[in-house]
């Protein structure tokens, strides 16, 4: 097959690490920028939610970017030049001289709890796709291949070559330098292909947990002044780290579907807004030896779910819980029980969570809600809902260099599915780093057409 094609840069993922990459490359004056994705819009996660959070202690690792905290305060200053230049891009929390959040530091640290408050602004899952519009008409000089699955990588002679699916038909690309950058959905396919060409690979942590939904009248005290507040735990019976995050005040909560299981997520819209407001409580699970594949563990846990809630999540009522029994359809919205307090916002099944967690899982999570509840007092109210499973695959980290290059030279990897990124802005990040790597070793210069090739014109 001969490729049809080439470029300076193949992308794969139009996410925000994918996107901002190729912007920071336009913006450095490279041409010949390619973006694939299998999707026919290119968005990536950006059709979510939206919160955005500028911190350098939320979504980044600065340790595995190896950024000292100035440049990646630069780095996040950048980002949000860029976002919040979208006029529907509201800040939603304010740091400057908020007593408010001292006071809530304080009480958390008194029961030995961090909490973090970032800035944050929010533009709503019915905005996402205007935003997404918005980023694209700043990308003048890349070109968009959608609807175009990248289903391999092989580099040959200095090049980079891509066998992409189009409609059902094989093409072929070639480029000087490839950032991956495919997200979580296309984490494992996207392994496999760093194996094949020889890529450095190793397993990182999982989160795995579970979506709280609560009456938001138990939890606006606390979001009335961080809208997605982080609570980081350590938990006292196993030392175990547990935090709460991705809080969606007046949100819903929804699954992700994966085809073998279903996992649990939530958003807010910017225009409606449900009683209720939901957020992950999530525990970071390491393995060692003998037994160090965190994919097949959480992996394993989600399947177990989906043969218990026969192919649903499963769902709890506290007031259940601490009675030790399962929740169960004809008592699921009882005013007896005070069940009517919540109304779920999620079709899940009523069962019993402790079945599909491990032990030392339900523990840690028991320990982290109920140390919260001391801090937001309600927050266990007998109807509050208990979703499971929510897992965070960060799973599989490839060992880069400052300019996360990977030992296979000129291949760049970037974003939540390479393990460099936990979040939008974080991704982003990431792929405006790989942007000034690129930079900085020379793959820059003007799109050639190739020999005999089909090169088509404008934006796909
Ligand atoms: C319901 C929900 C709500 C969320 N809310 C928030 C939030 O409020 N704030 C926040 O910071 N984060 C949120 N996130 C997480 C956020 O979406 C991700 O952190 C972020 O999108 C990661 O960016 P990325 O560029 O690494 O990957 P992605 O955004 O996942 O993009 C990867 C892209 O690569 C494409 N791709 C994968 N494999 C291939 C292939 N082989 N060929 C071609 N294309 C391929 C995919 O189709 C996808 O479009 C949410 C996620 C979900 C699911």
């Amino acid at each position: 097959m001969n490729y049809v094609e080439e470029f300076n840069v193949l992308i794969i993922g139009s996410g925000p690490a994918g996107l901002f990459s190729a912007l920071t490359l336009e913006r450095m004056g490279v041409e010949g920028i390619a973006v694939f994705d299998r999707r026919r819009y290119p968005a990536g996660g950006l059709l979510n939610d939206g919160k955005l959070n500028f911190d350098y202690r939320i979504g980044i690792d600065v340790k595995e970017l190896q950024l000292e905290r100035g440049e990646a305060t630069d780095l996040i200053g950048k980002v949000k030049e860029t976002f919040i230049a979208f006029p529907r891009c509201r800040q939603v929390t304010f740091l400057d001289g908020n007593e408010k959040i001292t006071a809530i530091e304080r009480t958390a640290r008194e029961h030995e709890v961090k909490f973090i408050a970032p800035e944050q602004w929010h533009w709503g899952t019915d905005n996402g796709k205007a935003l997404v519009d918005y980023l694209r008409s700043l990308l003048t000089g890349t070109r968009f291949i959608l609807g175009a699955e990248v289903l391999s990588i092989e580099k040959k002679g200095g090049h980079f070559y891509f066998v992409c699916r189009e409609k059902g038909v094989l093409k072929k690309y070639r480029g000087r330098t490839v950032v991956a950058a495919p997200g979580r959905s296309g984490a494992y396919w996207f392994r496999d292909a760093a194996r094949k060409l020889g890529i450095d690979v190793r397993f990182g942590p999982i989160d795995v947990g579970i979506r709280v939904e609560l009456n938001r009248k138990f939890y606006d005290a606390v979001t009335d002044v961080v809208y997605d507040p982080k609570f980081i735990f350590c938990t006292r019976r196993h030392h175990d780290r547990v935090r709460t995050f991705c809080t969606n005040p007046g949100g819903r909560v929804r699954t992700e579907n994966y085809g073998e299981f279903k996992l649990m997520n939530g958003d807010a819209l910017s225009s409606e807004r449900t009683e209720n407001t939901n957020f992950a409580l999530i525990n970071t699970v390491a393995l060692t030896k003998p037994f160090s594949d965190t994919t097949e563990f959480g992996q394993m846990i989600a399947r177990q779910f989906h043969l218990l809630g026969g192919g649903k999540p499963i769902v709890q009522r506290v007031g259940d819980f601490r009675e030790g029994r399962r929740s169960s359809t004809g008592t699921f919205d009882s005013p007896t029980l005070h069940y009517d307090v919540c109304r779920a916002t999620c079709a899940a099944v009523p069962g019993d969570i402790t079945l599909g967690l491990p032990a030392r899982i339900v523990d840690n999570l028991w320990e982290s809600l109920k140390t919260l509840d001391k801090i937001v007092p309600g927050i266990l109210h007998p109807s509050t809902l208990l979703y499971a499973p929510e897992i965070k695959f960060f799973d599989t980290q490839y060992p880069s260099d400052r300019f996360l290059e990977t030992n296979v030279e000129g291949l760049f990897v970037a974003g939540d599915g390479a393990g460099k990124s936990r979040g939008i802005v974080g991704a982003a990040v990431s792929g405006m780093i790989v942007a000034q790597g690129i930079v900085r070793k020379g793959f820059t210069g003007k799109r050639k057409k190739a020999p005999g090739g089909t090169k088509t014109a404008g934006k796909s």
